[in-house]
């Protein structure tokens, strides 16, 4: 190699170098799929919300109608959002008119900033409406500030009460919310207390697809913070429903309605039957932490991670029934 060529490539390799040190970082887009026409989905990975993972943990998902598009949670920090957003503009130009959050966790909700494309007050108009359950504003604000500190402390995201976009239209337990995206019109249902105090369910009529936040949970071990008793009775009710399509909050969609439901059943069942059976032999809760419901814990993945707590909340809920 002559020294003319060689200084050339010198040359070359510090240009490349220098390029990569400038280059922005590629943002990837979510993965998606179309599982019913018009119906996306990304599946999030079956893990706690961590910075591991980055906070992409509840499935997310999006429905087109032919004037607009109504996207379903956002992901569990504002990054993960603007992948997600940018998987939206991929699929489709669109307008996205509704922003809707399932429940308040944090892997649902965190996501939302990147939704709000105009600075609130400046053109509301420019922003999708974002919907929730009625008593979702108040579960958001009690968590705030866990959610700020978690995002800077073990995701190094500085956020501020300002960052976190709270409902615009809520939906009043009990009640069933009607929206047309154009030529398709979707059913928003606001829960009494099952899996929290605030979970809406957003139905697809033209596919038939049920979207049920974190009522449902696959593979991943079910996550109680609202009521045992009030999310048995929620999945009674939503197995009678005709559905042709459920996306649970984590793990696979499924055809199979409403055996999906199945598993989470079973587990409950365990936990109403063996919790009832401690408080009634004057088992303490820390003993009953230790022995209900262990078999029923077969198969879950995250058993480590939510089985205890699970049944020291129904221990609290069933101690004082009658
Ligand atoms: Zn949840």
């Amino acid at each position: 190699m002559t020294l003319a060529m060689r200084s050339l490539r010198m040359l070359a390799i510090w240009a490349a170098t220098a390029l990569a040190a400038h280059a922005q970082p590629i943002e990837p887009r979510l993965q998606v799929a179309e599982l019913s026409p018009g119906v996306f989905v990304h599946r999030g990975v079956i893990e706690d919300w961590e910075p591991a993972n980055e906070g992409d943990v509840a499935n997310l998902a999006f429905i087109v109608g032919a004037r607009c598009i109504a996207v379903i949670d956002t992901g569990g920090t504002p990054e993960v959002g603007r992948r997600w957003r940018a998987a939206v503009a991929a699929v489709s130009p669109l307008p996205i008119c509704y922003v809707i959050n399932t429940h308040a966790h944090p892997d649902h909700v965190l996501g939302n900033h990147a939704f709000q494309t105009a600075a609130p007050g400046a053109d509301a108009e420019a922003n999708p409406q974002f919907v929730a359950h009625a008593r979702m504003p108040a579960a958001l604000a009690a968590r705030e500030r866990y959610y700020l500190n978690a995002l800077q402390r073990d995701f190094r995201v500085d956020l501020t009460h300002g960052d976190l976009v709270y409902p615009t239209l809520t939906v009043e337990v009990g009640q069933t919310l009607e929206i047309d995206l154009g030529q398709r019109v979707v059913e928003l249902t606001a829960w009494p207390t099952a899996h929290t105090d605030h979970d809406l369910t957003v139905f697809d009529r033209q596919t038939r697809t049920l979207f049920l936040g974190d009522l449902l949970f696959v593979t991943h071990l079910p996550v109680i913070d609202g009521s045992l008793r009030g999310w048995v009775a929620a999945m009674d009710r939503l197995a009678q429903r005709p559905v042709a399509l459920a996306v649970p909050g984590h793990g696979a969609a499924s055809r199979d309605w409403p055996s999906v439901l199945r598993p989470q059943q079973r587990y409950f069942d365990a936990l109403l039957t063996e919790t009832r059976a401690a408080i009634k032999s004057h088992v303490t809760m820390q003993g009953a932490v230790k022995t209900v419901a262990r078999e029923a814990t077969q198969g879950w993945s995250l058993v480590d991670h939510f089985h205890e707590r699970n049944v020291t909340t129904a221990f609290a809920e069933l101690e004082w029934e009658d």
